[in-house]
């Protein structure tokens, strides 16, 4: 991953440690000597992450802070004070500032890397946000940014595995002000509850007495439902080769003990809207991508779903010299059922009819509606006289039972079926569908209720 860095530093020297440190893991590296022109350089350059000095002449990191939190434009960017004695009191102020989290000289090479990595992956994950909001906008669909209690980070759920009485209540106290947060002394079942919990981070104290605390974090790193879950680990100072090892199996962030307070609060919160923002992506991906090639009424695939799909089955039966056969069904006299009963029992019809179909096709034949009462199943690997025979078992099973209608009143539903199949090299997607379309007509001419294998 690389993203850009701003460091802010009114000392040349400390600027160029940091930008030697920066420069070695890849990331790149813009710097400032001063507020006024941290604050240019993030108008105009859109750093990923700033690192900001506290201590600066004229305007300090404290109000740099602010005025990057308080514009639109900048607001999103992650900022990490880092301050020059280690002073609770800086913390807050900078916390009130608006800052994402700290640092404090000298800086520590690990925890320079592990905060910056943190926070440019949040980054990232907030420019796709707002940015797919500004599509939906343009689309003219509800906008989703980031907002509310996702923006914040609060309000998540917490999972603190951690078997000391005295830190777990110490830590608690102040999580819960903020977090959803249960305690958990036992790994064992830590490991059984994650994946049924939706947590959205696990906190782990690496100074368990039965276990090691790792060997539970690699755990959730290698089961598919908990992949995702950030963890946040708790280490004695000079623990340095155990935290590498954490960090590397891909556990997020870390604190040292003793535990403090602002620090705690401001790397949960990233974490929680970290991981918020990847579930509502993916989920908003899953979405789409479903919306875009399924019919909402039937759960089927939807006609331009087919109509791409169709060019690859072709192609694919032509190459390897297979069979590949299209059905049209279409509901006989639908348009008496809606006259009669409603639009509503219209739909029920439909639905029922798509279940019905589904369960008469093979896995890898695929049912879709092509609009209206009219469907289409592609059945690759079959030639004519079988389609023959899958189009007339689902006939059979349309015929056979009636269909329910929401106000408990049944009604006797058939369907006229066309088939066709792939003929010789000239044939095409479109030639074979319509081959099926006129038969499906021949089907319907003939008195409807059955089925007919294009004679071509
Ligand atoms: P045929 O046997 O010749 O196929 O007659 P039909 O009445 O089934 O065919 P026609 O094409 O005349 O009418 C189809 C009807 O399907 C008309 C339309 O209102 C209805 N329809 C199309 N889409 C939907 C839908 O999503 N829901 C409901 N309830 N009705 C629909
Ligand atoms: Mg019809
Ligand atoms: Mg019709």
């Amino acid at each position: 991953m690389t993203a850009r860095v701003l460091i802010v530093d009114d000392i040349e020297a400390n600027v160029k440690l940091l930008e030697a440190r920066l420069t070695v893991e890849y990331f790149e590296t813009l710097t400032a000597r001063s507020g006024k022109e941290a604050l240019e350089i993030c108008a105009n350059e859109a750093p990923d992450v700033v690192l900001l000095d506290v201590m600066m002449p004229g305007m300090d990191g404290f109000e740099v802070c602010r005025r990057l939190k308080a514009d639109p434009k900048t607001h999103y960017i992650p900022v990490i004070m880092v301050t020059a004695l280690d002073q609770p009191s800086d913390r807050v102020q900078g916390l009130e500032a608006g800052a994402d989290d700290f640092l404090t000289k000298p800086v520590d090479d690990i925890a320079l890397i592990t905060r910056v990595k943190n926070l440019s992956r949040l980054k990232t994950l907030t420019d796709e946000m707002l940015m797919r909001a500004s599509t939906s906008e343009q689309m003219g669909v509800g906008a989703d940014g980031p907002g509310g209690d996702a923006q914040a980070g609060l309000g998540g759920r917490v999972l603190l595995v951690e078997d000391n009485a005295r830190s777990a209540e110490r830590i608690m106290e102040t999580l819960c002000r903020e977090q959803k947060v249960e305690l958990q002394r036992d790994p064992q079942q830590a490991i059984l509850m994650l994946p049924e919990g939706d947590y959205d981070l696990l906190v782990v104290s690496l100074s368990l007495a039965e276990t090691d605390g790792l060997r539970l974090c690699s755990q959730v790193r290698s089961l598919d439902r908990t992949r995702h879950l950030p963890i946040l680990i708790l280490t004695e100072p000079g623990e340095d080769a155990r935290l590498l090892r954490g960090l590397d199996m891909g556990v997020n962030d870390y604190l040292v003990r003793p535990i403090e307070k602002n620090e705690l609060l401001a790397r949960v919160r990233t974490q929680v809207k970290r991981k918020r923002y990847s579930d509502r992506l993916r989920s908003r991906l899953e979405e789409s991508v479903e919306m875009a090639i399924t019919d909402p009424l039937t759960g089927l695939y939807n006609r331009r779903y087919m109509e791409t799909h169709l060019k690859t089955l072709f192609d694919e039966a032509v190459q390897r010299g297979k069979p590949l056969s299209m059905m049209v069904a279409d509901i006989d006299y639908f348009k008496s059922v809606n006259d009669t009963h409603g639009h509503d029992a219209g739909d029920e019809v439909l639905k029922e009819f798509a279940v019905r179909m589904r369960k008469n096709t093979r896995g890898i034949d695929m049912a879709c509606r092509l609009g209206g009462e009219e469907f289409v199943v592609m059945m690759p690997d079959t030639d004519l006289a079988k389609a023959y025979m899958v189009g007339e078992r689902l006939r059979q099973c349309i015929a056979a039972l009636p269909f329910e209608l929401p106000g408990g009143s049944q009604i006797k539903v058939t369907a006229s079926v066309g088939v066709a199949s792939l003929e010789g090299l000239e044939d095409s997607p479109e030639a074979i569908l319509k081959r099926a379309d006129q038969a499906l007509y021949c089907a319907k001419r003939d008195g409807r209720n059955r089925v007919v294998a294009d004679a071509a």
